[in-house]
C-alpha cells in the first residue's frame, strides 16, 4: 500500500475546476496545507466549456437569481480584474456591451422582464452606494437601456425580437486565467496538485485513529493506486459530488439535483464580424452568441444544445459518451451543425462563420428535471440559480464539504463560506483536544 506523504497535509480538495482551485487557493492563504486531486487536467471540466460572459443576470427572469448573479459577477470582477478582456477598452467599444433580446415567442412577458431588469438596476445602485468600487459597469443609471429596432436589425433577425436591451458587460479570459492559476498553485508552498489522479474510493478509517478518511486514488500515468489520509475533504467534483459523497454514506435523494449535458459550439468569425456584439435570445427558444474577441466566438441554441438530463446519483451512459469522447466524429459534427443552423435563424450573418469545435460539459441545477422538454417550461425551478450549493457533512471526526460552483463566478462566495466552515471545524477540534483540567485534577 503506497501512502502519499501527508505529514503536513490538512485539507484534501477533490477536482480542479473553478470551485476546487479557488477554494484550494483560499485555504492555502488561510494557512492550511492543501492537496488537490484531479482526474484529468486542471480546468478541463465544465469550467472550460463556459463562454466567461460577465453579465448582470439579464438572461434570468427570476429576480432573486438575477440579483445574486449580479453580486457574484461584481465580486469576481473585483477579485480578478486583470482577466477581464475588454477593461482597457473604452465603454463605447462594441465588445463592452451585451445584448438581451426578449423574443416574440417568450414565455415571460416583456413587462415582467423589464421589471426584473429594473430590480437588477436597483440592486446595482444599492451595491454602488454601499461601496463605490462595486461600480464596474458604469453608473447605475446607464447600466442598461432599451434599443431601437434600427440599432439591432442589421445584426440579427429582428422579426423574432419583441424587445432588445443593451447592457454594459465584460468577458472573462478563462484560458489566460487557468494558465495563471497553474502558476499560482505551482509557486504556492501550501498547495500540491496531482493531475491525472482519479479519486476512486473513500472510506472511514476506524474509531481511534488520527485521520477520519482514507482516500484511494488511481494514478492514471503509472496505473497504480495510492492512498491518502485526512480529516477534511472538499468535494469539488461537480456532477460526481453525490456519487463520491455516497461512498461515505451521505444519502442522495433522486430528483433533488439535475445533471444536464450541454453542447457548445466554437466559431471562427470572418473579419467583418470581428466586433459583432454578444447576444442572448432569452425566455423563448434560448440562443446565445458570445464574441470572445480575436475573431472567435462561442454559441448555443437550446433545442440542440441540451443533450441529456439526468437526476440519478451518477450521470448515465449517454452522458458519459458525450463527455468522454465516446461518440463518433460524424455524430459530433451533426450536433454542431444543428446548433449552428438554429443560431443562424437568430443571427443570419453568422452563416459566414466557421464551426471549429463542439464541446460538451455539464450544467448542474437543484431540483428535478424529468426530460429535456421540462427545460422549456419557464416556471420550472431549474431556471433558478439563487443558491451556492455548498453543503457541510460531519462524518465521525471528519468534515466533508460539497462545493460546486453553481455558476462560474459564484466562486468568490464559495471560497469565503468553505474557508469559514474549515476554520470552525478546526476550532472545534482544538477545543476537543484541549485537556480537561478538572478531570485531570488540576
Ligand atoms: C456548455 C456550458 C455552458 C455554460 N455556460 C455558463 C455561463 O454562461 N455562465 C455561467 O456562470 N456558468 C455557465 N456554465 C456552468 C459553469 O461552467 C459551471 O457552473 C462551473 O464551471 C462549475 O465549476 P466546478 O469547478 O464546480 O466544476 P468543473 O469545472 O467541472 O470541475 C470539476 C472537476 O472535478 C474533476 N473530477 C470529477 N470527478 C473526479 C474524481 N473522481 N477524481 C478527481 N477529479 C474528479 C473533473 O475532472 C473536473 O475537472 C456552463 C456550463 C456548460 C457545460
Amino acid at each position: 500500500m503506497e501512502f502519499i506523504n501527508n505529514q503536513k497535509m490538512s485539507v484534501v480538495v477533490l477536482g480542479a475546476g473553478q470551485a476546487g482551485t479557488q477554494v484550494a487557493l483560499q485555504l492555502a492563504s488561510d494557512g492550511h496545507h492543501v492537496t488537490i486531486f484531479e482526474r484529468n487536467t486542471m480546468g478541463s471540466g465544465s469550467s472550460s466549456k463556459n463562454p466567461g460572459r460577465m453579465g448582470h443576470g439579464f438572461h434570468y427572469s427570476d429576480k432573486d437569481t438575477a440579483k445574486v448573479h449580479l453580486r457574484n459577477t461584481i465580486d469576481a470582477y473585483r477579485m480578478y480584474p486583470d482577466f477581464c478582456r475588454s477593461r482597457h477598452r473604452p465603454l463605447g467599444h462594441p465588445l463592452r456591451y451585451g445584448r438581451y433580446m426578449i423574443t416574440k415567442n417568450s414565455d415571460i412577458s416583456v413587462d415582467e422582464m423589464l421589471s426584473t431588469y429594473r430590480a437588477v438596476q436597483q440592486e446595482y445602485a444599492r451595491l454602488c452606494a454601499e461601496d463605490h468600487d462595486n461600480e464596474i459597469f458604469g453608473p447605475p443609471e446607464k447600466m442598461w437601456r432599451i434599443m431601437e429596432q434600427s440599432e439591432y436589425k442589421n445584426d440579427c433577425n429582428a422579426d423574432l425580437v419583441a424587445l432588445g436591451v443593451e447592457t454594459h458587460e465584460e468577458m472573462f479570459d478563462i484560458q489566460l486565467f487557468y494558465s495563471e492559476v497553474r502558476k499560482w498553485i505551482n509557486q504556492n508552498p501550501n498547495v500540491d496538485m496531482f493531475e491525472q489522479h482519479e479519486v476512486v474510493n473513500i472510506e472511514q478509517n476506524g474509531t481511534e485513529v488520527k485521520h477520519e478518511f482514507i482516500i484511494t486514488i488511481y494514478d492514471k500515468m503509472s496505473g497504480s493506486k495510492k492512498y491518502v489520509q485526512t480529516n477534511i475533504i472538499i468535494n469539488s467534483t461537480w456532477y460526481n459530488i453525490e456519487k463520491i459523497n455516497s461512498w461515505l454514506g451521505v444519502p442522495y435523494k433522486k430528483g433533488t439535483r439535475t445533471n444536464r449535458v450541454k453542447a457548445i459550439i466554437c466559431l471562427d468569425l470572418p473579419d467583418d464580424l470581428e466586433n459583432l456584439p454578444s447576444m442572448f435570445f432569452c425566455m423563448g427558444m434560448f440562443c446565445m452568441f458570445t464574441n470572445l474577441d480575436n475573431k472567435r466566438g462561442i454559441a448555443t441554441y437550446a433545442l440542440h444544445t441540451n443533450r441529456e438530463v439526468n437526476t440519478d446519483i451518477e450521470v448515465n451512459e449517454n452522458s458519459i459518451a458525450l463527455l468522454e469522447n465516446g461518440i463518433s466524429m460524424e455524430e459530433r459534427e451533426q450536433i454542431g451543425k444543428k446548433i449552428f443552423k438554429g443560431l443562424c435563424q437568430y443571427i443570419p450573418k453568422l452563416s459566414k462563420a466557421k464551426v471549429t469545435d463542439v464541446r460538451f460539459g455539464v450544467a448542474r441545477t437543484e431540483g428535478d428535471t424529468k426530460s429535456l422538454q421540462d427545460l422549456f417550461d419557464a416556471q420550472n425551478p431549474f431556471h433558478k440559480r439563487n443558491y451556492n450549493g455548498i453543503k457541510e457533512h460531519r462524518i465521525g471526526k471528519g468534515l466533508l464539504v460539497s462545493n460546486p460552483a453553481t455558476k462560474l463566478f459564484y466562486f468568490v462566495q464559495n471560497r469565503q463560506i468553505v474557508s469559514q466552515m474549515v476554520e470552525n471545524f478546526d476550532k472545534e477540534r482544538e477545543e476537543k483536544l484541549k485537556p480537561d483540567w478538572n478531570k485531570l485534577g488540576a
